[in-house]
């Protein structure tokens, strides 16, 4: 039990990066640090929690496609009445906390509820994992941009514009969209990208299983499924992946397992 906090209490979403503790931001660590309860994504290792007290109190409220998760309506519920009771809450998410982590809704839900809330940026998934394997995605000499897009639309949302990505020549990342990468390879199609346009699925980036394949627009459903990539992956779609030159091995190193 946490000796009951005496100031009024708040809530903070963090960034925890896509895997390595070492991606975490000092301001990540910090607020880790002084956290008395700790709400955290499935998607986050373990090692990050490392930084959290001893006394802090720790709930997994895993949110992962196809898996059963903690309804988003409790996480709120759960956040708000934390925070009532005082405690310096850390809503621990992967990535980044603006990017397909439901940030924006959490901040509504504590706003409303009259709490203070705040937001400590992390490395997204969609940036850090391309450049692992060596892909910068916004290389000016192949695209004038990245768009970060769901392959996943939740909750009956509308499917992105596939036609209006494709015109804007712009670099495609698709987060959450491996189980769906037959149809998000004929969509690209029937919208009239290039067969030959390269593509990379970058499978568990920055942690220890992290694997990657290279292919090129119609062979990516083939190669997710011979490679047998498993989720969490990005599907990076663009001239950029020319540029993966880097074996993964030398674009990053786990070097903090031991400590
Ligand atoms: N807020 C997170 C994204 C959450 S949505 C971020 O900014 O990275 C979950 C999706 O993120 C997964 O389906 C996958 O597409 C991607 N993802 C998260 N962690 C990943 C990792 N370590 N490697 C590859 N993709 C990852």
């Amino acid at each position: 039990m946490n000796p009951t906090p005496s100031r009024a209490g708040s809530v903070t979403l963090v960034g925890a990066g896509p895997g390595d503790p070492d991606l975490l931001t000092l301001k990540a660590i910090k607020a880790l640090r002084q956290a008395t309860v700790l709400l955290v994504d499935d998607l986050v290792d373990d090692q990050v929690l490392r930084y959290a007290r001893r006394s802090a109190r720790i709930v997994h409220v895993g949110k992962r496609g196809g898996c059963p998760s903690t309804p988003q309506s409790f996480i709120h519920k759960l956040m708000i009445a934390e925070a009532r009771r005082g405690e310096r809450v850390v809503r621990l998410k992967g990535g980044d906390p603006f990017v397909f982590g439901r940030g924006g809704e959490e901040i509504d839900a504590l706003r409303e509820a009259g709490i203070e809330v705040s937001v400590i940026s992390g490395l997204t998934a969609g940036i850090a994992g391309p450049a692992s394997i060596g892909v910068p995605v916004t290389d000016r000499r192949h695209a004038q941009g990245v768009a970060l897009v769901t392959g996943h639309a939740r909750d009956g949302g509308t499917a992105p514009d596939w036609h209006a990505l494709v015109r804007s020549g712009l670099t495609l990342v698709i987060y959450m969209g491996i189980a769906r990468v037959a149809e998000i390879e004929q969509a690209l199609r029937e919208a009239g990208m290039a067969a030959d346009m390269p593509a990379a699925i970058v499978s568990q980036a920055w942690t220890p299983h992290q694997r990657h394949a290279l292919c090129r627009l119609d062979t990516l459903a083939q190669t997710v499924h011979e490679a047998a990539l498993p989720s969490p992956s990005v599907l990076v779609i663009g001239r950029v992946v020319q540029a993966a030159a880097l074996p993964a091995a030398a674009a990053w190193a786990w070097d903090c397992q031991a400590a």
